[in-house]
């Protein structure tokens, strides 16, 4: 990436032809039109609460720098802001009679300040940097500065790097807090749209993962309709396959689940009935891996994370166990005793065994001291397997 320091260019400069949008919040260009201040994937000018922006031009009327600025050059002579688009903002619209400043509990705008004032304004020389290189390379360089002090998260930095028509009309779609859509989605997408969340979600499912790939080849695109189609059936898929909401279901991995178990067929009413069964079983821990669980058959108990017995009741059932098995001479592993090996009497520690179901959870086992025995962990690995 070529980076140039420009030290030259003044407040006088980048104010020409300065465009203040009132409706949208935003400062649009400025350096006589050559530069675009908030581009499509900025967020919006937030300093306009009389303090951050007032700061700005107290700092200015100081003679303190302003930190440094960052240009990306788009083409020839065409330059975007990407990162310095709030302090450009409140310059711009200092000087364009936005906001006022107060001196002596007075407001004073720019057009009232005394003349050797607006000109140290206006004469203030910006640090920028012009940078320009290929998109790696700039993706790379944003991922390493702190924009603005919030960083940016992952999409809103894809938004940056593949700026174009499709990220305009993806945003329009799936970061519009207006679309009475996101509602609904949010059933199964979490996170927040203005932050680019079910944009990033949309992506991540059409994409199977590859987003940085897919917007690459996308870019230029003028209609999202395969990345909404996509979107819209997989959403489709799962309402109709699990007829309940649950709030467990938000943000699980739909895209890859669809892909793995769209084909097979199921009767919702059933569906519906184990996820309520399973629901109601304290046992599990992992409600979230439920869904995964049902679709895939109810063999995959490791989705579940059924709950294990604790450390007491393991002690204790070692210990009933040894003591029996020493009496009679036999292993204290009830599977070792029926086996034909030096193992038949064999003590094991109880750092060598595992405790076991007797009837396994799936049958309707309890996690009860009742219920438990210890096995050695060769034994009990095999149980476990069948
Ligand atoms: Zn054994």
């Amino acid at each position: 990436m070529k980076t140039t320091l420009k030290t030259n260019i003044t407040v006088k400069d980048v104010c020409d032809g300065f465009v203040y949008n009132e409706l949208e919040g935003k400062g649009l260009f400025g350096l006589s039109g050559r530069l675009t201040i908030q581009p499509e994937y900025q967020r919006n000018y937030i300093y306009a609460d009389g303090k951050r922006d007032v700061a700005v031009i107290a700092s200015i009327l100081a003679g303190y720098p302003l930190g440094l600025i960052y240009f990306n050059k788009v083409a020839q002579n065409k330059f975007e802001v990407l990162d310095g688009q709030q302090r450009i903002t409140s310059i711009g619209r200092f000087v364009t009679n936005k906001f006022a400043i107060h001196s002596n509990d007075t407001p004073q705008y720019f057009d009232s300040l005394a003349a050797d004032l607006q000109a140290k304004i206006l004469a203030a020389q910006l640090l920028i940097y012009e940078c320009e290189g290929e998109e790696s390379e700039i993706k790379k360089w944003f991922e390493t500065i702190n924009i603005a002090g919030v960083p940016l998260n992952a999409q809103e930095l894809r938004n940056a790097i593949f700026s174009g028509p499709f990220v305009t009309l993806g945003k329009a779609e799936f970061s519009n807090s207006k679309n009475a859509n996101i509602q609904k989605w949010s059933a199964y997408v979490s996170g927040s749209a203005l932050r680019q969340d079910f944009l990033e979600c949309a992506l991540d499912w059409v994409s199977k993962g590859e987003i940085g790939e897919y917007m690459s080849l996308h870019r230029n695109d003028t209609n999202i309709q395969p990345l909404k189609t996509y979107f819209n059936t997989v959403i489709s898929w799962v309402s109709t396959v699990f007829t309940d909401v649950e709030s467990e279901m938000r943000g699980l991995e739909w895209g890859r689940l669809y892909e793995t178990y769209h084909n097979k067929p199921y009767d919702p009413k059933v569906v519906s009935s184990q996820v309520r069964n399973l629901y109601g079983d304290s046992y599990i821990k992992n409600c979230k891996g439920v869904f995964e669980y049902i679709l895939g058959g109810s063999v995959d108990k490791k989705l579940l994370e059924v709950r294990v017995f604790d450390d007491a009741t393991k002690k204790s059932t070692y210990t009933q166990q040894t003591v029996k098995s020493q009496a009679k001479g036999e292993s204290n592993c009830p599977l070792c005793v029926l086996g034909h090996d030096a193992n038949q009497n064999k003590i094991w520690n109880v750092a060598d065994m595992d405790a076991d179901h007797v009837t396994a959870w799936s049958k309707g086992g309890a996690t009860a001291t009742s219920n438990c025995q210890m096995l050695c962990k060769t034994h009990n690995r095999a149980k476990g397997n069948r």
